[in-house]
C-alpha cells in the first residue's frame, strides 16, 4: 500500500522548521578553515614563508627540510582547530573525492602518545588504492598508489563523519608513476598550455610574459527533494534519478519557478552551504531557482583551473552532506526526473596571467584584439579538430539523458560566437582584407578592428560551447561530473592549436613577413580548415542536426557508447601524448575506466528496474485488480451491471509490463561481448529501450490504480511538497 508515501507526507508536513541563523559577516567566515598563504605567513619562520610561496608558484615540489617546519605549523592550526586527523584527498576517476584519514596520534616508546606529523607525510601518503579503478595500470601485486601534495591547491580542515580533519589536496600516481587521478592530468595539461600560450606571446611581442594559468567557474545545477520521499524510492537512493513516475499535471510549463523566490527551506539550506563554502574559501556568488520545480543553481566566482576543479568537488560534498543535515536529499544527476529539465554544470573557462590579463578578453584597444583573436581561433581550430574528445570528456551514462536527447544541449560540438564576432571571423575567412593593398583594409583584422562591448547582450542557449563576452562556457558538462576532464580536453586542445599557430607565426616572421599578415594569414587558415564549426543558430533544430552531419562534417555521436571510443583513435592519442598530459597507458586506462563505469551503472538500473516492477508496481496493481474484479462480482450478484473495461486495461497493461520485465531480464543474461564497445552498444541501445519499456507500461499503470495502494511517491508530491 501506500503507507510510507502518507507516512512521508505526514513527517514533511509536520517537520520542526531548521531556523535561519544569524547573519555573520564575509569577513567572520571567509577562508577561515584554509591554511592560506597568509596564516602560513604570520607562523612560518621569513625564510621558509618565501620559500614555500616560490613552490606554490612554481608547483614545485617542497623540498623536505621545508617541508618539515610547514607541516608542524599545519598541524598545530589544524589541532588549534580541533582536527584529530589528518588526510590526503584525491580524485579518482569516478568523479568522486576520496580521502584515507590517519590520526595525528603517536605512540611513544614509554606507552605516551604524542600528536605528529612529519615533513614526509605531509608531502606524500600512501593510501591503499587497490581498489579504486585503474583500467589495468596496476596489477594488484604492485596495488600501491601514492598521494602527494599539491602545493598550489591550500590545505583545510572539514567537518566530515570522522570529526573534524586536516585535508591536504593530493595527487594520486602509481607506483611506476602513471596518473591514477583526475588531477594531475589538469596539471599537466595547464602546464602545456602556458608552455604554448607563452611562446604566442613572446611572438606577438610581449617582453615580459607571466605564467599563462587557465580559470573556471562551473555553474552547478542540482535538485533537492525531502529525505523522507527519497527514502521510499529505491531508484533515487541507488541511481540517483527516478527509474518510474508519471509526469505531474504541473511541471514546469508555467516557468514560474525560474528565478521565483526561493522558499524559506531551501533558503536556510543556501545559508548554511554558503557559510561553509565561504569558511573553506570558496566564493560562492550567485544562487537561484532554476527551470524545473525543485531545481537550484549555485555559482561561485571564478578561479585558477585547479583551485576550482578541487573546490568544486568541495561544492559537490558539501551540497551532499548539508542536504542530509536538512531533511533533503541532494540530487546532482543530470537527469532525474523524466519530462523536466536536466541538470548540468556550465564550466565557464578562459586563460590569462598576470601581465597580459584575460587573454581571451576581447578588450577595447585594437592591438589587444589582434591577440584575443590569436587565443579565440586557436580555440575555434581546437574544438572543430578535437569536437569528439569534448563530446568524450561529458560522456556518462547519466549525461546521455541530456547530450543527445533533444534536450540542452545537443551532442553536437560547435562554437557560438555572437553575432559580432563571427562577422569578424567572417571576414577573416573571406580574405579580401587579404587581397587589397591599401594599408587600411589591409590591417582590418588587426589595427582597426571594431570595438567590442564588454558584454555582448546576444546569448545563445542552445549552444554546447559558447563564448560569452571573456570566456567560454562548456554547457555540455554533466551536473554530478568532475571538472577536471572537460578542463583537460580544453587546455590540451589549446595548447595544441596554440602550439600549432605559434610555429606558423614563427615560420612567417623568419622569412621576414609582417607581423599583422602573418597573424591574419594562420587566422584565415584557421577559418578555412576549420571555420564549419561555428554556428549561431538554433542548436536544438532538426536542421542544424542534419546540416552539421551532412554539410559541415560534424560528429553527432548521440551516446556514450559512441562517444567513448574516441579516446582511443589515434589522433587522439597524438595529441595527449606529445602535449605530455597522458601517456598513451593513460589514456587507454581512462576508456577502460569509463566504459566499465558505463555498463556498470546501466546493469544497475537495468536490476533495479526490474526488482522495483516485480517487487512494487506489480503487487500494487494486481491488489486494485483484485479489488475491481471483486466490486465487479458484487456488483454483478446484485444485479448491477458495472463496466469491466478499467480492469481490462489495468490487466493488459500489467501483462505487458510482466512481458517488458522478462524481456529485459533476458537481455541483461548476455554476457558474451567479444568488446567493451560492443558491450556498450547493446547497454545503448538494447538494454535502455527495454527499460524504457517498461516504465512506459508502469507509467500507464501509475495513472490507473487507485491512488492509496500506489507505493511510489509520485512525481507530483516530490516536486511541489516542500
Ligand atoms: P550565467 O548564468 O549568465 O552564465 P553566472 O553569473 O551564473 O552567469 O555564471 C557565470 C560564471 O562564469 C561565474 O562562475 C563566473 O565567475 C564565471 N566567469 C566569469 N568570468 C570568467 C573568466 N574569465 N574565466 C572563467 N570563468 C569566468
Ligand atoms: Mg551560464
Amino acid at each position: 500500500g501506500n503507507e510510507s508515501r502518507l507516512q512521508a507526507i505526514y513527517q514533511i508536513t509536520n517537520r520542526e522548521p531548521i531556523p535561519p541563523k544569524a547573519p555573520k559577516r564575509l569577513e567572520e567566515m571567509w577562508a577561515t578553515d584554509v591554511f592560506s598563504l597568509s596564516k602560513m605567513q604570520s607562523c612560518l619562520p621569513k625564510e621558509v614563508f618565501k620559500s614555500v610561496k616560490k613552490t606554490i608558484q612554481t608547483g614545485d615540489k617542497l623540498d623536505a627540510t621545508v617541508a618539515d617546519v610547514v607541516a608542524i605549523a599545519m598541524k598545530d592550526w589544524a589541532i588549534a582547530k580541533g582536527a584529530l586527523y589528518y588526510s590526503h584527498v584525491f580524485y579518482p576517476l569516478t568523479n568522486a573525492t576520496a580521502e584515507k584519514h590517519d590520526g595525528f596520534i603517536s605512540v611513544q616508546g614509554d606507552g605516551s602518545v604524542i600528536s605528529e606529523f612529519a615533513g614526509k607525510v605531509l608531502v606524500q601518503g600512501e593510501p591503499d588504492g587497490s581498489s579504486f579503478p585503474n583500467g589495468g595500470i596496476r596489477s594488484t601485486f604492485e596495488a600501491r598508489g601514492y598521494t602527494a601534495w599539491d602545493v598550489t591547491s591550500p590545505a583545510y580542515v572539514m567537518e566530515t563523519d570522522n570529526g573534524i580533519t586536516l585535508c591536504i589536496p593530493t595527487v594520486f600516481i602509481s607506483w611506476t608513476g602513471e596518473a591514477l587521478d583526475k588531477k594531475t592530468p589538469l596539471l599537466r595539461s595547464i602546464a602545456a598550455m602556458n608552455k604554448a600560450a607563452t611562446k604566442v606571446l613572446k611572438l606577438l611581442g610581449h617582453t615580459n610574459v607571466a605564467p599563462v594559468n587557465s580559470s573556471c567557474g562551473a555553474e552547478q545545477e542540482y535538485f533537492l527533494i525531502d529525505a523522507n520521499f527519497a527514502n521510499s524510492r529505491p531508484d533515487l537512493l541507488l541511481a540517483g534519478r527516478t527509474l518510474f513516475g508519471k509526469p505531474a499535471a504541473k511541471g514546469q510549463q508555467f516557468d514560474d519557478h525560474y528565478f521565483g523566490a526561493i522558499p524559506e527551506r531551501v533558503q536556510v539550506f543556501m545559508q548554511d552551504v554558503e557559510e561553509r563554502m565561504y569558511r573553506l574559501g570558496i566564493p560562492a556568488k550567485t544562487r537561484h531557482n532554476e527551470v524545473a520545480p525543485g531545481q537550484f543553481e549555485l555559482a561561485p566566482f571564478f578561479e585558477a583551473a585547479n583551485v576550482a576543479s578541487d573546490h568544486q568537488q568541495l561544492t559537490m560534498t558539501i551540497l551532499r552532506h548539508t542536504a542530509k543535515k536538512h531533511g533533503f536529499i541532494c540530487l546532482l544527476h543530470e537527469k532525474p526526473f523524466a519530462g523536466i529539465n536536466g541538470s548540468g554544470k556550465h564550466v565557464n573557462w578562459s586563460v590569462g596571467n598576470a601581465t597580459q590579463g584575460n587573454l581571451l578578453d576581447p578588450g577595447d584597444d585594437p592591438h589587444s584584439n589582434a591577440q584575443f583573436l590569436v587565443f579565440c581561433g586557436a580555440v575555434i581550430r581546437g574544438v572543430h579538430k578535437y569536437g569528439p574528445l569534448l563530446r568524450a570528456v561529458v560522456a556518462t551514462a547519466s549525461n546521455d539523458h541530456r547530450l543527445g536527447a533533444n534536450e540542452a544541449p545537443p551532442a553536437i560540438i560547435s562554437v557560438y560566437l555572437g553575432s559580432q564576432l563571427e562577422d569578424v571571423f567572417e571576414q577573416i575567412s573571406k580574405g579580401d582584407v587579404k587581397s587589397s593593398k591599401h594599408k587600411g583594409i589591409m590591417n582590418l583584422g588587426v589595427d582597426t578592428l571594431p570595438i567590442f562591448p564588454k558584454d555582448p547582450g546576444d546569448r545563445n542557449r542552445t549552444s554546447p560551447f559558447a563564448f560569452t563576452g571573456n570566456r567560454f562556457e562548456f554547457r555540455a558538462v554533466g551536473s554530478g561530473q568532475s571538472v577536471s576532464g572537460p578542463l583537460v580536453a580544453m587546455n590540451t586542445i589549446l595548447a595544441d592549436s596554440l602550439d600549432w599557430i605559434g610555429n606558423r607565426l614563427e615560420s612567417d616572421l623568419a622569412k621576414g613577413t609582417e607581423l599583422n599578415v602573418a597573424i591574419l594569414s594562420v587566422l584565415k587558415e584557421v577559418m578555412d580548415e576549420h571555420g564549419a564549426v561555428v554556428f549561431g543558430g538554433n542548436g536544438y533544430s532538426e536542421e542544424w542536426h542534419k546540416m552539421a552531419v551532412e554539410e559541415r562534417g560534424l560528429a553527432n555521436l548521440r551516446t556514450t557508447a559512441d562517444a567513448l571510443p574516441v579516446l582511443k583513435e589515434g589522433y587522439i592519442e597524438d595529441l595527449f601524448q606529445k602535449t605530455g598530459v597522458l601517456s598513451p597507458v593513460e589514456l587507454a586506462s581512462r576508456f577502460e575506466v569509463y566504459a566499465e563505469q558505463y555498463l556498470l551503472s546501466i546493469e544497475v538500473e537495468a536490476k533495479l528496474v526490474i526488482s522495483m516492477a516485480k517487487t512494487l508496481i506489480y503487487p500494487a496493481a494486481v491488489k486494485y485488480l483484485t479489488d475491481l474484479a471483486n466490486a465487479i462480482a458484487c456488483l454483478k450478484e446484485v444485479g448491477i451491471a458495472f463496466e469491466v473495461e478499467s480492469a481490462e486495461k489495468v490487466s493488459t497493461l500489467l501483462k505487458s509490463m510482466t512481458d517488458s520485465v522478462t524481456k529485459l531480464t533476458e537481455a541483461l543474461g548476455k554476457h558474451d561481448f567479444a568488446t567493451p564497445e560492443e558491450h556498450m552498444q547493446y547497454a545503448a541501445h538494447t538494454i535502455r529501450p527495454l527499460m524504457d519499456g517498461v516504465r512506459k507500461y508502469a507509467d500507464a499503470l501509475e495513472g490507473e490504480i487507485a491512488d492509496d495502494l500506489w507505493p511510489l511517491p509520485t512525481y507530483q508530491e516530490m516536486l511541489f511538497i516542500k
